[in-house]
């Protein structure tokens, strides 16, 4: 069993932030990345809202925080946590696919996860159509008719970023106005391919071999529709990954941790990973470990 000072689970930018400032402060983090280096970011295209940065690729975002934090002595381990026992308190037993460790702390930073629909064809055809990442897909839908589904700032983001690829650009969302930001619900507004379809729930995904159509439900008159398409992606919102911890570290009824459940955005995770590590830091200082 390996033992460490702190292990930080997750590599978006609260856990890479987290990084930077333990490596600063000499407590040699190693850093658990999860499926995916970066996390919800480095699946994102643009990112036009992270001060310093006039516009940037999510995944150069990444890397360069990354960079950063190895630049100070960082260290990365590419896999995910299986399994952690708090039961005992300090040090921590975490078990990865790659090994054991003994962590004299430990930082959460392990985010979230794409929601799915949870309707008939959605996991048949996912990879043949069905797409919870346009950064990774759009390029597939070149010349192509796609749906987006959801009202927020990542369905009309990601929408955005489609219309560089396929032709039309249909956002289906369940009410008849957006969660979006206003910047974000101006641009897709004003876009000549982006369509909004309102009020309206997809009840099923059809295709043969590939999607090619959706039955929709329109909400307000409980009409059902055939919409033909090409693909559809989804961005109703996300789940934590918090599953490890259940039962081993407060939760709030949507089973987050009670660090923000509300702002969500890439600098504030990044504010609550410089917490997080300057909390440890202390924690561990109060311990007598250097
Ligand atoms: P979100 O804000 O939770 O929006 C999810 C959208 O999906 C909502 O419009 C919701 O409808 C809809 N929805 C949820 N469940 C659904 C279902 N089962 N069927 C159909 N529609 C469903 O999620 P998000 O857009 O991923 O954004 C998450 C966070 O990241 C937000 O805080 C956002 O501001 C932030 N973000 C920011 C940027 C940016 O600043 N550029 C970009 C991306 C994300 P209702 O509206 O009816 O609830």
């Amino acid at each position: 069993m390996t033992q460490e000072n702190l292990i930080i689970i997750g590599s978006g930018p609260a856990g890479l932030t987290a990084a930077l400032y333990a490596a600063r402060a000499n407590l040699n983090p190693l850093l658990i990345t999860g499926n995916e280096l970066g996390g919800q970011i480095a699946i994102t295209n643009e990112v036009e809202n992270y001060p310093g940065f006039d516009s940037i690729l999510g995944p150069e975002l990444t890397e360069k925080m990354k960079e950063q934090a190895e630049k100070f002595g960082a260290r990365f381990e590419y896999s995910s946590v299986t399994e952690v026992d708090l039961a005992k308190g300090s040090p921590f037993f975490l078990k990865t696919y790659n090994g054991e460790y003994q962590a004299k702390a430990m930082i959460v930073a392990a985010g979230a996860s794409a929601k799915r629909l949870g309707i008939p064809g959605e996991e048949e055809f996912i990879g043949r159509g069905v797409s919870y990442c346009a950064t990774c897909d759009g390029f597939f839908f070149k010349g192509k008719d796609v749906l987006v589904v959801g009202g927020g700032d990542s369905a009309l983001q990601e929408g955005l970023f489609l219309t560089k690829y396929a032709t039309q650009v249909r956002i289906v969302h369940r009410r008849n106005s957006l969660r979006a930001g206003e910047f974000l619900k101006a641009r897709a507004t004003e876009n000549e391919k982006i369509n909004f379809v309102w009020n309206t729930v997809l009840e099923e995904i059809r295709g043969n071999g590939a999607v090619q159509e959706v039955v929709a439900k329109n909400l307000t008159t409980g009409q059902m529709e055939r919409l033909k398409t090409d693909g559809v992606f989804v961005f109703v919102g996300h789940f934590p990954n918090t599953q490890i911890f259940e039962g081993q570290l407060a939760m709030d009824e949507n089973k987050f941790l009670v660090q923000d459940p509300i702002y969500k955005q890439a600098v504030s995770s990044a504010g609550q990973g410089c917490q997080a590590a300057i909390s440890a830091e202390r924690w561990l200082a109060a311990k007598g470990v250097e």
